[in-house]
């Protein structure tokens, strides 16, 4: 394969999409897999709808995600006159035309093929206009758009793309399409072939929305003397219902932001979003990056579109499942101290954080994250579920209330009771609170996990947890004097 070009184009007219995000991965991991480049570029010719916040939010969006280009980002706009110089080039080889037809006249031809059920397409009308009759035109200042010549007569086009095979289109079935508006600003379609041909790019890997456009572009490659490059497209992603994913039918999820702010860690979002429509070909669901670029072919790719699992409707997975489960994959295997950097705005956020855990308390801190991990499925469970370890006005969880605390009212004197056992050991350990708590237990005549479950309650807020031994002895020990001291305030207005 000669040198490997590819390039992440996005539209800066909204956030990063997740469907975007896992193009630009596709992007990048063929290009790292190839030793080849990766381009960015920012196709910002849309001035009324391109915003410079789209532009920092999508250039953020891959910082956070790891998805590191090689040049740019360039932007399109930059380029205009290169756009025009092409049109005026196709103009003069005889590939364009001008085209002098009204909207009414166009509008007209339309209601005409509607009404004769005929598919419309541009009639070719200025097609043959002489040199005369469009200097005559133009010097009575009509206005004129530029319309590609598509060859007339058999034939058509026909790639192979990487992804959905042969495709071919008839010339007939393509109309001579507008490249240059009547204002002089050229089109999308055009701007996009020339920036492509300049950044010398090999393989177009996009999403299958841009299939449509992909025959026209290549006539339009041909007749600007380049051979168009390998194309490559990228299944749709769809809800459970078969609907495209988007911003106005399923709120923030679709954005890469929201899994950021909502305590993903970036490889986590990578490796779902790679999936939803690529495999290895064997079952394996969880790579590292060398893994991945090592396992990513396009030939990987699937041409069925893929599901994106969230249900609206389940309040417990607030996004796909598998991304949530995968994104605990990661929170529990990565090494700690990789996590308590990841952890730390989370808390700061909150209001949480405390310089001494990178300090003197850091061993504490660390410690505190691998014995709170195993439950937790974002970051932000820390600073929620996680709450009890770093302040103590965490709030209390309804079943652990009412099942482990409530349910027993005998608790309200007795965690008090439990609480001048541990105020008068040396030291909390493990062993010992085990001792102690059971002890205790077995003098009341009860269950050891009755005691230690509303001493859970009361001292994490929640009723599931790392083993209670642990947290006895790890939290600080007047803390978890002070909370079961103060175990009474919960049965307060109680009856
Ligand atoms: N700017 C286009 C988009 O965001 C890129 C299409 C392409 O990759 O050619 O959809």
């Amino acid at each position: 394969m000669s040198e490997v070009r590819v390039r992440f184009p996005p539209s800066p007219t909204g956030y990063l999409h997740i469907g975007g995000a896992r193009t630009a991965i596709y992007n990048w991991l063929f290009a790292r897999k190839h030793g080849g480049k990766l381009v960015l570029r920012i196709e910002d010719t849309d001035a009324e709808r391109s915003t410079e916040e789209s532009i920092k939010g999508i250039i953020e969006g891959l910082e956070w995600l790891g998805v590191d280009w090689d040049e740019g980002p360039y932007f399109q706009s930059a380029f205009a006159a290169e756009h025009v110089a092409a049109a005026e080039k196709l103009l003069a080889a005889g590939h364009a035309y001008k085209c002098f037809c009204t909207k009414e006249e166009l509008e007209a031809r339309r209601e005409a093929a509607a009404a004769a059920k005929a598919d419309y397409r541009y009639n070719g009308a200025c097609r043959e206009l002489s040199p005369e009759e469009v200097a005559a035109k133009e010097a009575a200042g009509l206005p004129a758009v530029i319309r590609f010549k598509v060859p007339q007569g058999e034939g058509g086009v026909a790639f192979n793309d990487v992804v959905y095979g042969g495709v071919e289109r008839n010339y007939r079935d393509i109309e001579d399409f507008v490249i240059v508006r009547s204002n002089g600003l050229p089109l999308y379609l055009l701007c996009n072939v020339v920036d492509d041909i300049r950044d010398r790019i090999s393989h177009v890997i996009r999403g299958q929305d841009g299939l449509v456009n992909t025959p026209r572009q290549i006539l339009l490659y041909r007749a600007l003397g380049t051979t168009p490059p390998t194309f490559a497209h990228m299944p749709l992603t769809l809800d459970l219902k078969k609907a495209k994913i988007s911003k106005r039918s399923h709120g923030e999820i679709v954005a890469v932001q929201f899994y950021r702010d909502h305590g993903f860690l970036p490889w986590a979002l990578v490796n779902f979003l790679v999936l939803l429509g690529w495999s290895a070909g064997d079952d394996r669901e969880i790579f590292s990056k060398e893994e991945l670029i090592e396992a990513f072919t396009l030939e990987g790719v699937n041409r069925a579109n893929s599901i994106f699992n969230y249900r609206k409707d389940d309040p417990k997975f607030f996004t796909d499942p598998k991304a949530i489960n995968i994104n605990a994959h990661y929170l529990r295997t990565i090494p700690v101290a990789e996590l308590a950097q990841r952890v730390r705005p989370v808390l700061e956020k909150e209001g949480l954080w405390d310089p001494a855990y990178e300090g003197e308390k850091q061993e504490w801190f660390h410690k505190t994250l691998e014995m709170s991990r195993e439950r937790f499925h974002t970051l932000t469970d820390f600073a929620t579920l996680g709450r009890a370890w770093f302040a103590d006005d965490f709030s209390m969880d309804e079943t652990a209330l009412q099942k482990n605390l409530l349910k027993h009212p005998q608790m309200k004197e007795w965690l008090p009771q439990l609480a001048q056992r541990f105020a008068a050991l040396p030291e909390i350990t493990h062993d010992e609170a085990e001792r102690v708590a059971r002890e205790f237990a077995e003098e009341h005549g009860v269950k050891p996990g009755v005691p230690i479950n509303a001493a859970r309650a009361v001292i994490t807020g929640q009723n599931k947890g790392p083993s209670m031994f642990e947290v006895f002895a790890h939290l600080d020990r007047e803390k978890v004097v002070q909370r079961l001291r103060e175990a009474g305030k919960y049965f307060e207005g109680q009856s």
